[in-house]
């Protein structure tokens, strides 16, 4: 089984997220796309709707792929949540899954910053998708030196190889200006999100009350 993992605060969950799972799970034959809302990011977030609601919403829309999965295993570990304790974690659950990490080029650029950042980018495959208004940038320019040096190119494969057979990948997909700071603040002055968030997602925005 080739999982597809796709991290984040999701807050909330828009088009964005949802097409760039969907052309990665695509390009790379995934099986599946686990989404995995955070409980509390790591990197300080405005706005951030309880875990319940943002697991709510992502479930309102995940329903409808069979591709698609939710896992609340952040949520009800609590805390901050770090990417390499879920993968660390989901690896154990079922040690017949080949995992791909996908993340947008903006935030793969502050991985430095993530914790145990070396030993996470040697856990998995990774997809990094392009985002509108980041500029796709060199493997060297997103990593530090001691990291870039643990990959390698592979012209045949085209894609960056790690020495535990992991691969790192770069994928262009169709680049949707969308960002959940975007839909927070149209919300909060009563302007129309319709077409850069699911319908199903809307509804549940305006039956909660959130991000007034
Ligand atoms: P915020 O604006 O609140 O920071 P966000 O829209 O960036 O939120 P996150 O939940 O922080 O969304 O992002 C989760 C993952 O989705 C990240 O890897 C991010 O790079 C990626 N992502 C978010 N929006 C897009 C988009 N429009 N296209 C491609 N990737 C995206």
């Amino acid at each position: 089984m080739k999982i597809g993992i796709f991290g984040g605060t999701l807050n909330p969950i828009h088009f964005g997220h949802l097409r760039s799972a969907e052309e990665a799970m695509e390009a790379f034959a995934l099986d599946k796309v686990l989404f995995v809302p955070s409980a509390i990011p790591p990197f300080r977030k405005e706005d951030v709707a309880s875990p319940n609601h943002r697991m709510e919403m992502a479930r309102n829309v995940i329903e409808d792929n069979p591709h698609f999965d939710l896992s609340d295993i952040e949520v009800r570990r609590g805390g901050v949540s770090y990417s390499i304790d879920t993968v660390e974690a989901l690896k154990k659950e079922a040690s017949d899954i080949e995992t791909y990490f996908i993340i947008g080029v903006d935030a793969f650029s502050e991985i430095g910053g993530w914790k145990d950042h070396r030993r996470f980018l040697s856990l998995c495959n990774f997809i990094i998708v392009n985002r509108p208004g980041y500029e796709k940038k060199s493997l060297g320019e997103s990593l530090p030196l001691e990291v870039r040096s643990d990959f390698c190119y592979d012209a045949g494969k085209g894609c960056y190889m790690h020495p535990s057979g992991h691969s790192l990948n770069f994928l262009e997909v169709t680049l949707l200006d969308i960002s959940s700071t975007d839909i927070r603040k149209r919300l909060k002055v009563g302007k129309s999100v319709k077409y850069l968030i699911p319908d199903k997602v809307e509804e549940y925005i305006k039956k909660h009350g959130l991000y007034k």
